[in-house]
């Protein structure tokens, strides 16, 4: 029998790349389930390709949806829960992811999850769920994917240490005042990786390393004193893992999510796939290795803060960075200001205790409200 998997935001970068990974994998997996937000016509198109069991797109209203797809943002955990769906990946991007990972962790699934939000935002609530409910959650994310490879039959105790790599974004090498008035098209301008408009921006800001930070402290159980982060701009280290005897092992590739996919569904297997170009370290070329350069990417500190302080904080620095990534792609504020906003929002956020959904989402809604203010004051 073949294992049934749901794509949520399937009409995405990680979505999109999923699909591609499944379509080599035929004999393995078959696709049980669709989500989208507002891309119908695209949604239309992978469901009359793939015809899954369920197809869903929560912003519906726009247009009449057609191929029977259900509407609403139920939908994200209607197609989580299914009996038919042993395999959740999370494609969404931001916030709006939590309630079906929750879901599907309770419901026993493996969430293959790409969206590093809901961790930041919930990470006990997420590490619980999974616990309760018998779910597990495995990393997408390229460097959580590589030390995962790398830890995999390995005790907890016998890791000393991580380090993840960021390839620095655009602005790596810019002056500071050039950075804070960057526009969104040269934001947008990834030097290595290819994805959403959200995640982009924040690999300029270095927002997407804090985000990743508290994603590993989460999925590993490490404290965050033992998760660093090292400037890679060729993208082919992802990630770094340090042993109690004092040795390191790397995950090296090329940058292509599509690897850190196909292992997500298949841990601790490897299973072969003819997609994955082949590595070549002449091709690949000199590797180098930078600390971060604080000037310019202010809001990576006080992500680690934010970190540090614990509670609701995380929840409250990631709410109040989708606020600032969407008003600065909406052209409504500059670039320098996504780092502000976030700062002015910690600065005035009063955390509380984060074991609980409400008190999660309040702390969620509270951030929000703060940064709309501090954006546009
Ligand atoms: P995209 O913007 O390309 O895709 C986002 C997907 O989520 C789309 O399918 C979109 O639907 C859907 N979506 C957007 N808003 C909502 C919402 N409110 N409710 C439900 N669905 C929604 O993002 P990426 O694929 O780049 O990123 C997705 C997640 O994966 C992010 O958390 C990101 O940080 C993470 N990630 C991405 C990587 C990458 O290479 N792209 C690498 C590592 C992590 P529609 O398009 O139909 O509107
Ligand atoms: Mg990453």
């Amino acid at each position: 029998m073949s294992v049934g998997v749901a794509i949520l935001g399937s009409t995405g970068s990680i979505g999109c790349s999923t699909l591609q990974v499944l379509a080599r994998q035929q004999d393995r997996f078959r696709v049980t389930a669709l989500t989208g937000h507002s891309n119908v016509a695209l949604l239309e198109r992978q469901a009359a390709e793939w015809r899954p069991a369920y197809v869903g797109i929560v912003n519906g209203g726009m247009r009449d949806a057609g191929c029977g797809m259900r509407t609403g943002i139920d939908c994200l955990i209607e197609a989580a829960t299914r009996p038919d769906v042993n395999i959740v990946v999370n494609g969404v991007v931001g916030a709006a992811g939590l309630p079906a990972t929750l879901a599907a962790l309770s419901a026993g699934k493996r969430v293959a999850l790409a969206n590093k939000e809901t961790l930041v935002m919930a990470g006990e609530l997420v590490v619980r769920a999974a616990r309760d409910g018998g779910g597990e959650i495995v990393p997408v994310d390229s460097e959580h994917s590589a030390v995962l490879q790398c830890i995999t039959g390995r005790r907890p105790t016998e890791v000393a240490r991580l380090i993840l790599t960021a390839s620095g974004g655009p602005f790596r090498t810019w002056a500071p005042e050039r950075v804070a008035q960057a526009t969104v098209e040269e934001a947008l301008r990834h030097p290595t990786w290819k994805m959403g408009r959200k995640i982009t921006v924040d690999s300029a800001t270095l927002v997407n390393k804090a985000l990743e930070v508290i994603e590993a402290h989460f999925l590993f159980g490490l404290a965050y004193e033992s998760v660093e982060v090292v400037v890679h701009p060729q993208s082919v280290v992802h990630a770094f893992v340090e042993f109690v005897d004092g040795s390191v092992l790397a995950q090296v590739g090329f940058p292509n999510m599509e690897l850190p996919i196909l292992y997500a569904l298949t841990h601790p297997e490897r299973v072969p796939d003819s997609g994955t170009r082949r590595f070549d370290p002449v091709a690949v070329g000199a590797l180098t290795f930078e600390p971060i350069r604080p000037e310019i990417y202010a809001a990576y500190a006080l992500g680690r803060a934010a970190a540090a302080a614990g509670g609701t904080t995380p929840t409250a620095f990631n709410a109040a960075n989708e606020v600032a990534v969407e008003l600065f792609l909406a052209g409504k504020i500059r670039f320098g200001r996504i780092a502000r906003t976030i700062e002015r929002v910690l600065q005035s956020y009063r955390p509380t205790g984060a074991s609980t959904l409400e008190a999660v989402l309040a702390a969620d809604g509270e951030a929000r409200r703060l940064a709309r203010e501090a954006a546009c004051s």
